[in-house]
């Protein structure tokens, strides 16, 4: 806690120890709510046996157990402000970042060659990954993957199976002796390890490289590479076919067809005059791609290929694909993107979005509701708003956007 003492006077001390014993009621467990907890906890035993858990392993990781408060917290705070995307790849994609990459492929350049080999993924990219997930494993998260499941499942706002599934595998994995129960760190969210897998990914994927009959992705840095390796592979990577291309589109372009569902091979995108930011031609004109701009069309542009969304199987967000695609591309030497981000913008607050629906829908340019979202109805009615008042239909939802329409 922070403390301002000097200056407080009397009476603000006096409010403090008010506030002390307040919070100390606070911290006290609540019977009630303790009891709750046990008796959740206790109630998910079908679960825990159904996934091969012994009683005694189930009673041994589960006694004294108690909600993880920080897993509460953060799992109760909706977060209403979004991040521009620029601003997250500014970190994300840190020159910090790119140099420790580069001292890691140094490092461990012969495993993460041979791993690459066996499991046919580029190396570059299991080493973003690694990056983005714990900055090459110097953060793992402080939390415990049995406690934060838990807490969870038993006071999570939604899927509580889900939960409780990782839950009963957290305990399975401790019980079959790949990590103790007491190591199994992980982060608010039960993500494990250097590349942070939630317990049933674990058992899915996790592979042990170096060959002690673990699959230790906490400890072993060859497994943990691996373990990535294979969930890519398994999500059906294709080796040496890169992620996309940064590219400019035309002027008078139909924007409708930057769509996710609305994939065309790269030699189509040539013809309706979309090129390669750096001039160069596709190495495969045949390649299917969609494209995507995140920050609106007056940010870079790129072509999707299949392994962005191999990317997405791993954190289901454009930002942390384009995250990791691009520090692998720079870990291996590639600079930055070739046009800029329009840092003057900020996308929409979901309070800011449901603004903007309104006014959309009261201008004659129906959203299908006013939910905060932006889907595909809203898209297309901002898109019909831009050219009414002849600005570039590209159904980009921001600050300037919503600034306009409340003036009109
Ligand atoms: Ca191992």
């Amino acid at each position: 806690m922070m403390v301002e003492g000097s200056a407080i006077g009397r009476p603000a001390a006096r409010l403090m120890v008010v506030l002390a014993v307040a919070l100390a009621a606070l911290a006290a467990p609540r019977p009630a709510a303790a009891d709750a907890f046990t008796n959740c906890v206790a109630s998910k035993w079908p679960a825990a046996r159904k996934a091969g858990v012994t009683r005694a392993n189930f009673d041994a990781a589960t006694r004294g157990l108690t909600p993880d408060p920080k897993t509460l917290e953060l799992v109760n705070k909706q977060s209403e402000f979004v991040k521009p995307i620029w601003e997250y790849l500014d970190t994300a994609v840190s020159d910090q970042r790119v140099a420790t990459g580069r001292e890691m492929l140094a490092k461990y350049r012969s495993t993460l060659n041979e791993v690459a080999r066996r499991y046919q993924v580029d190396p570059e990219v299991v080493l973003a990954i690694w990056g983005m997930e714990t900055s090459y494993g110097s953060y793992m998260g402080d939390h415990n993957a049995v406690r934060a499941a838990a807490t969870l499942a038993c006071n999570g706002r939604s899927r509580r199976d889900f939960w409780t599934a990782q839950f009963a595998a957290a305990i399975k994995i401790a019980q079959d002796g790949h990590v103790p129960l007491s190591e199994m760190n992980s982060s608010w969210g039960a993500a494990m390890g250097h590349t942070q897998f939630i317990p049933t990914s674990w058992q899915a994927y996790a592979a042990d490289y170096d060959g002690d009959g673990k699959r230790d992705i906490w400890r072993s840095i060859p497994d943990a590479f691996a373990s990535t390796a294979n969930y890519l592979d398994k999500a059906g990577w294709n080796y040496q076919e890169t992620w996309g291309y940064e590219v400019v589109i035309p002027k008078n372009f139909d924007h409708s067809l930057a769509d996710n569902k609305r994939k065309r091979a790269l030699s189509e995108w040539s013809r309706l005059g979309v090129r390669r930011a750096n001039g160069k031609d596709w190495p495969r004109p045949g390649d299917q791609a969609y494209l995507l701009y995140p920050g609106g069309a007056n940010g870079p542009a790129f072509l999707m290929l299949p392994n962005f969304d191999v990317i997405k199987r791993y954190n289901n967000a454009d930002a942390y694909a384009l995250a990791v695609g691009h520090l692998a591309d720079r870990i291996i030497g590639g600079g930055g993107f070739d046009q800029s981000w329009p840092r003057n913008e900020r996308p929409l607050s979901r309070t800011e979005v449901e603004e903007m629906q309104s006014l959309l829908t009261r201008r004659g340019f129906p959203t299908g509701g006013v939910d905060g979202k932006v889907g595909p109805m809203t898209r297309e009615a901002i898109r019909a708003y831009q050219k009414k008042v002849g600005k570039v239909p590209d159904g980009f939802a921001s600050s300037t956007l919503l600034v306009d329409l409340r003036r009109h």
